[in-house]
């Protein structure tokens, strides 16, 4: 193999090769050509923190292996930028990484390129050594209950969304309502709890959109109640997330419904993380702060039932639960709780984007086995499309960087996809299909116009919201 000059991609050699392969009117002889190109190519779908991950590691796990980065949006970095919450910005420091990864010359991103739409998986097979999916899970999962289709049910996705300028989430959230119910006790359902109580003033130097900023400045929203099917010692959020809220400004907890006293008794017989988060739920429960500005309650052992109301929700019917052991067993009681706005917050959920992938519907998840695909040699998954939506960045980090190093060791030993043609050639179909890629020097010009629309506001940066207005500022 030769060695890889990083400096000029591409290379003059390489480009004669493609010349050769493109011209080359025999497909046994192209098939060839394309394969006799001597640095491997991988194709990496999604540009969230498994994208980046997994390309950082196969970069350096297989030196001259060059990486097309393929993201749907103009911008990249996922969740990242559209999920954690603007007032985590320590979060957000990943991204530092990611555009060192971006810049080495073995990595080209391909933003607005939707993998699905502009180029099938298989094709990418045809014309990559590996294929690694990346495009983490970004549909929602409904409750499958009566009356979810009620104006002011929506998803905590939505909301999310909204508040941090992803594109197909632009349409205005109606904070007229006094009440909200949350259902689902991850760590996104603390976010939104967080953002719907949080004052204005908290929020302001943040890089939260303009929009949301002036639309919970007219919030009327007084009380939140989050709702979760299992018990405290079953709770999925984590103590950082419980404690932030706990000790937010201008907001108090309503600690009812649930014996806290119970818990002390097991307290020592934890694990020491459960211990802690069961331990401050135990302590705010005994010496509740007095009634702010805004309350919030975590409400244990409820499903919920039906949203009810006429057009628009205003009560949510939940059955009382109960655990057996580790088991959650339902009773016969149920309860009303009043809210004129009810969030599912229960996980993202991942999307089929070809139909030739094997998938699994109800899990939406790519059936993998420690990343590798099955049945399907150099086809790669990491991230939440293969794991499901669980776990923080840093999970997330771990396993791609072991589906990138996997990808690197198949590539040493030979096992790869049957590539028959060169990158650039599937590159410029995509083109001719009419998409223009969006590169990572292209990407940095709306980044630089988004902090300097920040710093005329005393932002980070303000984020630009429309795809159609990326591209201008983008394109100019
Ligand atoms: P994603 O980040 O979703 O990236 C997938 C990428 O693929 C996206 O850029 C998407 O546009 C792209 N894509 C999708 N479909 C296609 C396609 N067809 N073609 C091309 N590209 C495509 N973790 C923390 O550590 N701290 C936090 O504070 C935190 N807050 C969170 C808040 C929320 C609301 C959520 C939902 C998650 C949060 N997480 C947090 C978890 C963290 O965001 C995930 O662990 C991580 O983003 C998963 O990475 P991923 O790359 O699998 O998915």
């Amino acid at each position: 193999m030769r060695s890889a000059c990083f400096r000029c991609w591409p290379r003059c050699d390489d480009l004669l090769q493609r010349i050769m392969v493109r011209s080359s009117p025999w497909p046994e002889r192209r098939r060839q050509l394309a394969m006799t190109t001597d640095q491997p190519y991988v194709a990496v779908v999604g540009s969230g923190p498994a994208g980046f991950y997994a390309t950082q590691q196969i970069i350096k796990k297989a030196p001259g292996c060059r990486v097309d980065l393929f993201e749907q949006l103009p911008v990249p970095f996922g969740l990242v930028r559209f999920g954690v919450a603007p007032d985590h910005p320590e979060v957000k420091n990943v991204t530092t990484t990611f555009c060192q990864t971006a810049s080495s010359p073995a990595v080209r991103l391909l933003a607005d390129v939707t993998v699905g739409r502009h180029v099938t998986v298989s094709e990418l097979r045809r014309a990559y050594d590996a294929v690694v999916l990346a495009y983490g899970a970004d549909d929602d999962r409904p409750l499958g209950i009566p009356g979810e289709q009620l104006t002011n049910v929506a998803s905590a996705r939505h909301l999310v969304g909204w508040y941090n300028g992803l594109p197909g989430c632009r349409s205005p959230v109606d904070l007229a309502a006094e009440h909200v119910v949350i259902v689902g006790m991850g760590n996104v359902a603390l976010d939104v709890l967080r953002l719907l109580t949080a004052s204005v003033d908290a929020l302001a130097g943040t890089d939260i959109t303009e929009s949301a900023l002036a639309a919970l400045a007219e919030s009327r929203v007084r009380h939140v109640t989050v709702v979760g099917r299992r018990g405290p010692l079953q709770a999925a959020f984590t103590i950082k997330e419980l404690r932030e809220q706990i000790h937010l400004v201008g907001t108090s907890a309503i600690w009812d419904g649930y014996p806290f006293h119970q818990l002390e008794p097991l307290l020592p017989d934890l694990p020491r993380p459960r211990r802690r988060l069961t331990e401050l739920m135990v302590k705010s429960a005994r010496s509740p702060r007095a009634a702010e500005r805004r309350t919030w309650t975590l409400k244990f052992l409820r499903s919920p039932l039906e949203a009810l109301g006429t057009d628009a929700v205003d009560q949510l019917r939940v059955g009382v639960n109960a655990m057996d052991g580790d088991h959650v067993v339902g009773t016969n009681q149920t309860e009303l709780i009043p809210c004129q706005m009810l969030l599912r917050s229960i996980g993202y959920k991942g999307r089929q984007i070809d139909p030739a992938l094997p998938f699994d519907a109800a899990r939406g998840v790519i059936p993998n086995t420690d990343g590798r695909v099955h049945g399907a040699p150099g086809l790669y998954v990491t991230g939440w499309i293969g794991t499901g939506p669980v776990g923080v960045i840093l999970n997330t980090m771990s396993s791609s960087f072991a589906v990138g190093k996997l990808v690197a060791d198949d590539l040493a030993a030979g096992k790869q996809c049957d590539r028959v043609m060169h990158p650039d050639e599937l590159v410029q179909i995509i083109r001719e299909r009419g998409a223009r890629p969006v590169g990572f020097p292209d990407w940095l010009r709306l980044d630089q116009a988004e902090e300097e629309r920040g710093r005329r506001v005393g932002k980070p940066r303000e984020k630009v919201v429309s795809v159609d207005e990326m591209r201008r500022i983008i394109w100019g």
